[in-house]
């Protein structure tokens, strides 16, 4: 897979991120100026270093497996995540991820999670559950605030930990919550997880839904590079017991969630076209109709997708 990686350097022949093919086809464009101004208008931070002089940013749909990712895929540096770990919902302590995942880790199972953040999932099971677990985490600060937690962290990517499995044992189960899509190279993330579990043993991962109504949306920072590379929905999903030895045993989607209803409704309203008079007649009943609406209504929210995919696989022999 670093081959990949080596080709998609440049965008004239770009190869799959996760299985390598090469029929790909070019699905949108994004200008990287603009990105980089509404990272600095919304999150105060300068990602032009990022960038590397790209003026371009390019989305690709695999014809083989059904990802889409960004070729190449400029990504943001451990310390830019220090920068934004204040702001709010970016380490939730409590999150539909978490609550979904739970029902399938077995009683007094290793767990390992990846991506653990200031190890709020972690503090949780292993107070709720007889668990024995541990966490990765590649942001500094949130790594030291997991070990203030009492919690056993390295600070080390995925596959650093598969390449020293030597030094400690295997897991029951693997979780990853919101974090394959920032990966580079998800092909050698999923082979390093396989490596770590026991056969029997459960891969859970949680993803944005590249199905859902976040694809409306067509500048989401945080749905593209510098933040995310790829986009993953259920068929990329069921592509994956195709290529390792996997079976899926459940996959789910979120409800939306209250606080996506303004993302919602407005990712809804990029779908229109731009003919000003039914336009603002939408972004009025949008905003001061559905939104109001879906707000007051739980049941009405439980019946539409919202923002996250949930899969668990178990490993074969
Ligand atoms: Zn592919």
């Amino acid at each position: 897979m670093s081959i990949a990686k080596e080709r998609n350097s440049s965008i004239e022949s770009p190869v799959c991120l996760f299985c390598g093919s090469g029929k790909v086809r070019h699905a949108e464009s994004l200008s990287v100026p603009t990105v980089v101004e509404r990272w600095r208008e919304t999150y105060d931070l300068d990602v032009t270093c990022r960038f590397e002089g790209l003026s371009t940013l390019n989305l690709w749909t695999c014809a083989s497996c059904a990802l889409q990712f960004f070729a190449p895929a400029p990504l943001l540096a451990p310390d830019d995540y220090a920068a934004l770990e204040g702001r709010p919902g970016f380490y939730a302590e409590t999150k539909w991820d978490f609550d979904v995942a739970i029902p399938f880790l077995p009683e007094r199972a290793h767990v390992l999670e990846v991506g653990c953040g200031p190890g709020h999932f972690l503090a949780n099971v292993t107070a709720t559950k007889s668990l024995q677990a541990e966490g990765l985490e590649t942001n500094p600060n949130a790594a030291a605030d997991a070990r203030n937690k009492g919690l056993r962290v390295e600070s080390v990517p995925l596959e650093t930990w598969a390449a020293d499995k030597a030094l400690h044992s295997s897991y029951d189960a693997i979780c990853a919550f919101q974090v394959l899509e920032h990966l580079p190279n998800p092909h050698d993330f999923f082979a390093s997880a396989l490596a770590l579990l026991d056969t029997g043993g459960r891969l859970l991962i949680t993803v944005p839904n590249g199905a859902g109504f976040i694809r409306y949306s067509r500048y989401n920072l945080l749905n593209m590079p510098p933040y995310h590379c790829t986009r993953w929905t259920a068929r990329v999903f069921e592509r994956v017991e195709t290529m390792f030895p996997v079976q899926i045993i459940a996959m789910q989607h979120e409800p939306l969630a209250r606080h996506h209803l303004r993302w919602y409704v407005n990712a809804h309203l990029e779908r229109l076209p731009e003919t000003p008079f039914l336009y603002a007649a939408a972004c009025v009943g949008g905003r001061r109709i559905v939104r109001p609406l879906l707000g007051c209504y739980p049941w009405l929210r439980r019946r539409l997708t919202g923002h996250s995919l949930f899969v668990c696989m178990e490993k074969g022999n």
